[in-house]
């Protein structure tokens, strides 16, 4: 028989204490906790380098190893595990770097890092106020500051914080699906058909949404989107016609406000008047609900009282255009019956911090449970989001995070930082489009995003993506143009793991060619968020791609 070192369990216990923050007052164990997040600091530290990520000691990933593990017999110490914590961001890219031009993936602020903490360290649950304190508070000053923003009327306007800019448009669509079956769905089941409109390049997460509320995906209709990424007009009135003179019913419309891939913007305020007019002409007795999936541009609101005249903080023309060309549709989120707006994304928090914003809270009624459905909860205190939400727990970290971010950094810290990221994006923009071969695709507009297509020797890009756009004969040229593209992002990336040269990525489906059955477009993207990205990230941005080419030429020869 194997002898064991034997413990009694109360000593072990006396040692587990140690695993948590204490309870009461006690500056020791305060200072072992700052001392261990500190020393995760210090092996992070180790990890950067002049590279956008954080060192790994393999470029495998463990996948393999990670399948066969087991669950652990023994205890270990802080330090162990703060050191396995500090490992696992091995690889990391680092968002802040100048030289990382991702995705619309932002660095998170001190502040809102710092509101993660708090709710790490005392869980609050806003199922109710009675387990989240004022972190409760935090979701409703949150709401209020955000109706502000946009302009909704905060007397009637309400929202809650839920998960992911996906959890948005479920709300969304589930209010639709509510409205359209006069409240009945929650009880009843969706038994008829109902259809949710969205573009063609509005993001997936649609998908999911549908299938999961039981609406199904063959309900939901992808509206043709125009050269600028944004839903044709006339193409949804035909649609939302077709659908109405059939009898069938329209839950919702779903705009997008600022698209993943190129920062289209819908014609929301247009959609609005036309779900207005088809509900008088047709006599609907419920109202479509339009909702604006702004979680990416919602951040652009700051700018609805910038000077523009003035340009108190000096952006270049090009800029200033792009800022009031984006604000003219932006400007009109205060339409929408619900938006969705990420923190995660153009807030600059951690994830998971995405608001579910509504015009008229008075609608989340078509979502409440009666309170004898839930015996253990409210018995105490005044606020209940429980009752109407999705979930039951809910984290309060991610209200928090939100509060400080905007109290942190105000409307006039947004504006720098998008403002940046726009005079970042122009830049790159204008030494791109001095190049013959390279065809920037969202030239037109705005965000901070650009998608941009190389094309080989002899071939004349603005030309060539025409044909791209519009000729079948030319779906060849265009198969092997991706394919070259392709190439010549695999070997920027692989100089960027070399250590030199910035971080991109890669897009197969810009958009779709615009005739029947037509392969997709792709392209290499660059997106700005860091306030770390200066002239010398972007004049690099171009070399690497010149460089690249130039390599891949001479291959090929
Ligand atoms: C990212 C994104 C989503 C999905 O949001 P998550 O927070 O990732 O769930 C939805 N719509 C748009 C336009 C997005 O960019």
């Amino acid at each position: 028989m194997k002898t064991e070192l034997r413990h009694h369990y109360t000593d072990v216990l006396e040692h587990l204490k140690t695993y948590f923050p204490s309870p009461i007052s006690d500056p020791i164990m305060d200072g072992y906790f700052v001392h261990s997040i500190s020393r995760f600091l210090d092996q992070v530290d180790s990890l950067k380098s002049a590279m956008p990520l954080l060192a790994t000691d393999s470029n495998e990933q463990h996948y393999e190893n990670s399948q066969q593990a087991t669950f652990p017999e023994h205890t270990r110490s802080i330090e162990e595990i703060t050191a396995m914590i500090a490992s696992y961001c091995q690889g990391m890219t680092i968002w802040s770097h100048p030289n990382a031009q991702v995705n619309v993936i932002p660095p998170p602020t001190i502040s809102s890092i710092t509101a993660f903490i708090a709710g790490a360290m005392y869980n609050p649950n806003i199922i109710t106020d009675d387990y989240s304190g004022r972190f409760a508070e935090a979701e409703i000053r949150a709401v209020a500051m955000l109706s502000d923003l946009v302009g909704y009327d905060s007397q009637q306007a309400g929202g809650l914080f839920t998960f992911g800019g996906t959890g948005t448009i479920m709300y969304g669509c589930k209010l639709g699906i509510e409205k359209a079956l006069h409240g009945q769905g929650m009880q009843e089941g969706v038994r008829e058909e109902l259809k949710i409109f969205s573009s063609n390049v509005s993001h997936y997460s649609r998908l999911n949404v549908v299938s999961w509320l039981g609406v199904g995906t063959k309900n939901l209709i992808a509206i043709p989107s125009t050269i600028n990424n944004e839903m044709s007009l006339s193409a949804l009135e035909n649609s939302l016609r077709a659908t109405l003179n059939k009898g069938e019913k329209v839950a919702a419309i779903i705009a997008t406000l600022g698209t993943t891939d190129a920062f289209g913007l819908d014609d929301l305020a247009s959609i609005v008047h036309l779900r207005d007019q088809l509900v008088s002409e047709y006599q609907l007795d419920y109202s479509p609900h339009v909702h604006a999936d702004a979680v990416i541009g919602w951040a652009w609101a700051v700018f609805r009282d910038y000077n523009y005249e003035d340009n108190p903080l000096g952006f270049h023309a090009r800029t200033l255009r792009s800022l009031i060309d984006s604000l003219e549709r932006i400007d009109s989120l205060q339409m929408a019956d619900s938006i969705g707006i990420d923190f995660h994304k153009t807030g600059y928090a951690p994830y998971i911090s995405s608001v579910f914003l509504l015009k008229n809270r008075n609608d989340l009624t078509l979502l409440s449970r009666v309170p004898e459905q839930m015996p253990y909860l409210y018995q105490v205190g005044h606020y209940h989001p429980g009752i109407y939400t999705l979930e039951c727990s809910r984290a309060g970290t991610s209200a928090l995070a939100a509060l400080a971010s905007m109290q942190l950094l105000g409307k006039q810290g947004y504006r720098v930082l998008i403002g940046h990221t726009i005079e970042m994006t122009e830049m790159l923009r204008e030494r791109l489009e001095r190049h013959d071969c390279i065809k920037v695709l969202n030239d037109y507009n705005y965000g901070p995003v650009t998608l941009f297509r190389i094309y080989p020797p002899n071939v004349n890009a603005d030309a060539a993506f025409h044909r791209e756009l519009n000729d079948p004969d030319y779906s060849k040229q265009l198969s092997a143009h991706n394919h070259y593209n392709r190439q010549l992002f695999d070997l920027i990336h692989a100089r960027v793991m070399q250590g030199e040269g910035v971080l991109l990525s890669w897009t197969i489906g810009y958009r779709h060619a615009n005739y029947e059955n037509a392969s997709t477009i792709a392209a290499i993207k660059s997106f700005i968020m860091s306030p770390w990205t200066n002239l010398d990230a972007v004049n690099l941005v171009v070399e690497q791609v010149m460089d690249a080419r130039m390599q891949l030429n001479k291959q090929s020869q």
